[in-house]
């Protein structure tokens, strides 16, 4: 067995051999501009283009023509929120979104808040980090004009109940954007049955290349209108200007087509490795806890608590393994996970938190490597707490008076 092992597959995904294949004619032989009109190979690129529009827009039930490129799935959620917010400023300008959004979303509205073009409600969630749904009605306004809520979290994997909030949305004639960068391509997701009318996906989180993601835009019932946040040669119906980067969005097309053949088997695949760690981890060691919800959870991952353990302290002894805490580096702090403190989850166990996520290209070997890796780090470096210690001596840590410093 190779080392490093890759079980990071929530960051990014390693591109599929098949995906690079597909995209390789496209860097020097065939080089066109899909917006050249009047020559070959311009042609060329833009067939190449549709086809990957048309397999991009088959995965998720969507036609070609809503799918616009942009460069990930960052600018896609940017696209979205600040393209609404300010198409639609006579209507309202009320955003309703989650707590444990990716950063791209949050800080998408913080920043339309801060330019005082938005008023956001930011919706708590339960211990398992979903959203109810029920919340969001309550707290839709006449001036809201967008609710924004992921399909599916990117460190605790928890799903959203998407369809039901769906269901309010147009019950009550809001757009509802999703964030749906985790999910497309490993499980289901059908904009028409989920009622969504906006959506943000990438290609490097599901086996394509870097550099190139979509927004879904509805065209009918209702038919959406964003204002670009890019002017210049009006491509993608004018949302999105810039020259197509066609390999990587032939890349991203045959990424697609992958999912869409092997999307069932490999969830399955994949939930029963997942099945295997947690099940080897969590047997083994005592004080475990898993974060997020136990079953309405993506099929490749497992965020796990380790009572007294560092989670950065973990990681720097398993060089070996490619994996992400809920430890946050910033120049200053150590800060827990945004995500596990809006569980309610407490900042130590937070800190403790490990997120492990399985792709493609994951073996059961490995898997069975990092169970014995885990088993080995976690009790070494509780043999060496004082904390953890006293716990196993009877102390109730919480009527400890520590000395004060
Ligand atoms: C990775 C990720 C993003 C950002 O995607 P990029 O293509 O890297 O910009 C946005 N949202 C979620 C949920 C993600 O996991």
């Amino acid at each position: 067995m190779k080392l490093p092992i890759f079980l990071d597959n929530h960051s990014t995904t390693p591109m599929d051999p098949r995906v690079l294949e597909a995209m390789l004619p496209y860097f020097v032989e065939k080089f066109g501009n899909a917006a050249s009109r009047n020559h070959a190979f311009g042609w060329e690129a833009e067939e190449a283009v549709e086809t990957a529009r048309k397999q991009i827009a088959k995965l998720i039930h969507a036609d070609s023509k809503e799918i616009v490129f942009t460069s990930g799935a960052t600018e896609s959620d940017n696209l979205a929120l600040k393209g609404v917010i300010e198409m639609y400023h006579e209507k309202g300008n009320h955003i309703i979104t989650s707590a444990t959004e990716h950063r791209a979303v949050l800080d998408t509205a913080k920043a339309l808040e801060t330019k005082g073009k938005a008023t956001v409600t930011y919706l708590s969630v339960d211990k398992h980090g979903m959203v109810n749904p029920e919340d969001v009605r309550k707290a839709i306004t006449d001036k809201t004009v967008l609710i924004s809520i992921m399909l599916a979290n990117n460190e605790i994997g928890t799903i959203n109940p998407v369809k039901e909030i769906g269901k309010i949305a147009k019950e009550k004639g809001i757009l509802f954007h999703c964030d749906a960068t985790q999910g497309v391509g490993k499980i289901p997701v059908n904009v028409q049955e989920m009622g969504i009318d906006l959506m943000s996906f990438t290609g490097h989180k599901m086996y394509g290349p870097k550099g190139v993601g979509a927004l879904y835009v509805r065209k009918k019932a209702p038919r959406v209108r964003i204002a670009s946040q890019m002017d210049g040669g009006g491509h993608e119906r004018g949302m999105r200007s810039g020259t197509l980067v066609v390999p990587l969005i032939v890349g991203f097309g045959k990424a697609c087509e992958l999912c869409e053949q092997e999307m069932e088997a490999e969830g399955r695949k994949l939930a029963a490795m997942r099945d295997r760690l947690q099940t080897g981890i969590m047997k083994a060691l005592e004080e475990t806890y898993l974060n997020g919800h136990p079953t309405q959870r993506l099929p490749h991952n497992l965020n796990i608590s380790f009572a007294y353990v560092e989670g950065e302290s973990l990681l720097m002894g398993l060089k070996e393994i490619a994996l992400s805490s809920g430890s946050a580096c910033t120049s200053a702090t150590l800060e827990p996970s945004y995500v596990l403190r809006a569980l309610g989850v407490g900042s130590d166990l937070a800190h403790s938190s490990i997120r492990f996520g399985l792709g493609r290209f994951n073996t059961n070997e490995q898997v069975d490597y990092t169970i014995k890796r885990m088993i080995e780090i976690v009790t070494k470096l509780r043999e060496m707490s004082p904390l953890y210690e006293m716990a196993k001596e009877g102390i109730d840590l919480k009527s400890v008076q520590w000395a004060a410093h």
